[in-house]
């Protein structure tokens, strides 16, 4: 049997060249790239390189480029950049942010922050009045994703940050999910740190980036001995540095292919599963990213679902948490007022260049079957 990996937006296999760029960082005895022997100017370079790469994908200079070790490590050193600055104030996160922003949040609160949640509307969108109604003079950072990883759903940042720009405010915004798959322009977006992860769209696990506007002394978050300019201490993995570099290099260069295959394939599948009866698409209305459909099947948990596509050859996701041995609607869908036995049955099918129309065709089938065995069952 064929397997069918439509799991993207979980973790991608690396892209073209990318291993190839890496091996060499980790045959050859390459030092440390802190060193100033040849050898550690051999890593030194190779970091120098991937930093100019990832700065062009999202159009900063490469000295906003701060390595780290992934879009988890990113989020966290924004928000608790709000705790080594301050003692005080408010901090407003989306409702459907990630755990990695949702989490330091938190920790925030248990620091005595006025943390409050900017409330998403039916559609999964954050709007620009739901944030003018929660911003006070004392807001130290807003943070708001580029798109969702549930819903694909991609936010207005540069409407946002509208309310934000030149009120002294930094706003963050989560674009691991974004980046790769859209078009990110830094400046444009009017955004002070945006949150990177490179294994999102073809470079390898661990490594990610926070970009840092230029007027902004953001405080560092792992400490020790001062690399990354002093804002990310620790030895650098120059192998996933350089990996990380030619992925975005890599998706820069194919942006418009890859939007172009990923919508064909997403949009085939949301035709087909609008024939199937009892099937919501969740944010359906809204502007998605192009390789995501986040979709539930009347009558079916997602676990169950999620297992019988496993069965048969097609790696999906489910949109719950599991907790404690109890299934808990996915706190997106909670967000956007989806009800409970709804939002459990919710499944993400996310794409990639590798998919075919022929995989899709062949997913169809088998939701089809599955949804047709249900009614059958049901009818009887
Ligand atoms: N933010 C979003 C929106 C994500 O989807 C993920 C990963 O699933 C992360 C952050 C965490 O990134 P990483 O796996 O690089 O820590």
């Amino acid at each position: 049997m064929a397997f069918t990996y439509l799991d993207h937006n979980a973790g991608t296999a690396l892209a073209p060249d990318v291993l190839e760029t890496m091996l060499p960082y980790m045959r050859q005895q390459q030092g440390n790239p802190s060193s100033s022997h040849r050898f550690g100017r051999f890593g030194q370079a190779a970091i120098d390189k991937s930093r100019a790469q990832v700065a062009r994908l999202v159009n900063v200079a490469p000295e906003q480029v701060w390595f780290s070790s992934g879009g988890t490590e990113s989020n966290n050193q924004a928000l608790m950049g709000v705790f080594e600055q301050f003692n005080n104030g408010r901090v407003l996160v989306s409702s459907i942010e990630h755990p990695a922003v949702l989490e330091p949040a938190k920790r925030l609160k248990q620091h005595g922050f006025d943390v409050v949640e900017i409330p998403a509307n039916a559609d999964g969108q954050i709007t620009t009045e739901a944030l003018a109604n929660l911003l006070t003079d004392d807001t130290r950072l807003v943070s708001v994703m580029w798109a969702n990883n549930e819903t694909g759903v991609i936010q207005d940042i540069a409407g946002l940050t509208t309310l934000t720009r030149g009120e002294g405010v930094p706003f963050h915004c989560d674009a691991v999910q974004a980046a790769g798959k859209l078009p990110i322009d830094f400046q444009a977006a009017g955004v002070q740190l945006i949150s990177l992860s490179a294994h999102k769209f073809g470079g390898p696990k661990g490594i990610g980036a926070l970009i840092v506007d230029k007027t902004l002394d953001w405080p560092a978050y792992v400490l020790g001995g001062g690399q990354e300019n002093e804002k990310r201490s620790g030895t650098e993995n120059v192998a996933a540095i350089a990996g990380f570099g030619s992925a975005a290099e890599y998706a820069q260069q194919h942006l418009a292919e890859y939007q172009q295959h990923c919508r064909k394939l997403r949009d085939a599948l949301e035709t087909a599963l609008k024939s199937i009866t009892g099937v919501t698409i969740f944010a359906e209305h809204s502007e998605r990213l192009p390789n995501t459909v986040f979709f539930a099947l009347a009558g079916f948990d997602s676990d169950t679902l999620l297992m019988a596509l496993d069965r048969q050859g097609f790696s999906v996701s489910s949109g719950s948490a599991c907790g404690t041995g109890r299934h808990i609607p996915s706190h997106v869908l909670t967000a956007m007022g989806i009800d409970a036995p709804t939002a459990l049955g919710a499944v993400r099918i996310s794409v990639n260049m590798d998919n075919t129309l022929e995989q899709i065709q062949q997913l169809a089938v088998v939701l089809n079957n599955e949804a047709s065995r249900f009614n059958h069952l049901m009818n009887r």
